[in-house]
């Protein structure tokens, strides 16, 4: 058993996998320690690598059900996973096929897309729908994970917005346009302003608390802040979660031992 850890490391080390592509994030549940959070799903190469250099590229992979709990993961041959996906998809493509103009069908197969992780079949199935303008809040939030995905910002921003904006009650719309609104110069008050409406309308979203803790620490405000930290301690039994933030709370402690 010993052994077999000994070379779990060293092929740890020695195969890395770099050039993550089409990081997608998918809410669920970890197959291996059972946690509720966000699992994603990516291509990258494997390569041999010496130290932090890659020396030699090895196979193409896509990686799936990848836990930030447990840091399990799956993987599949890229070229075996798109004829996997292909076959998966087939029935949603034929629905779309025989009613182009059925919008239950489009949706249901840019779902079933990004849920595979096939980002421009994604993105080519819900386009016309916003360029039409006639995309709902959920659509908007698809198309902003999808453009973020595929490295434009800029327009998956306005789509996030679109999206809060036509639907001021959905939580994860609001969190998730609060995060793009906290990595923006001089934003901070109006992320933290849906933050709190995020939080207040999914009490439970571990990921929303961690945001407004983040959000009220860039902004001073230390009290308020480390009472977003304890409601996400409470949800976050473990510590995993947390333990990337320590650095930050206790410099609100001593800031509020100092007050
Ligand atoms: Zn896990």
């Amino acid at each position: 058993m010993r052994l077999r850890a000994w070379i779990e490391r060293w092929a740890a080390r020695l195969l890395r996998y770099r050039g993550q592509q089409g990081v997608v994030r998918l809410p669920g549940r970890c197959p291996a320690c059972g946690a509720e959070t966000a699992l994603t799903t990516c291509e990258a190469r494997q390569w041999l690598c010496f130290g932090p250099l890659p020396v030699c590229p090895l196979r193409a992979w896509r990686l799936f059900d990848q836990c930030p709990v447990c840091l399990h993961q799956h993987r599949i041959g890229r070229a075996e996973y798109r004829v996997w996906s292909d076959q998966e998809a087939a029935p949603a493509v034929a629905a779309l096929a025989a009613r182009p103009q059925d919008a239950a069908a489009r949706w249901e197969l840019a779902s079933t897309w990004f849920r595979l992780g096939r980002l421009p079949e994604t993105w080519a199935t819900l386009a016309p729908v916003t360029a039409a303008g006639q995309a709902n809040a959920a659509q908007w939030h698809l198309c902003a994970e999808v453009l973020t995905a595929l490295g434009r910002p800029g327009e998956a921003f306005e789509a996030y917005r679109q999206a809060a904006e036509l639907e001021p009650g959905g939580a994860a719309y609001r969190r998730d346009l609060g995060r793009e609104l906290s990595r923006r110069r001089g934003q901070l008050a109006l992320a933290e302003h849906h933050l709190e409406a995020a939080v207040a309308a999914a009490p439970a979203d571990l990921e929303a608390w961690l945001l407004l803790a983040t959000v009220r620490h860039r902004r001073g405000a230390a009290s308020t802040a480390l009472a977003a930290w304890q409601a996400a301690a409470r949800l976050d039994p473990g510590g995993v979660r947390l333990a990337p933030y320590r650095r930050q709370i206790k410099i609100c402690e001593a800031r509020l031992r100092a007050a």
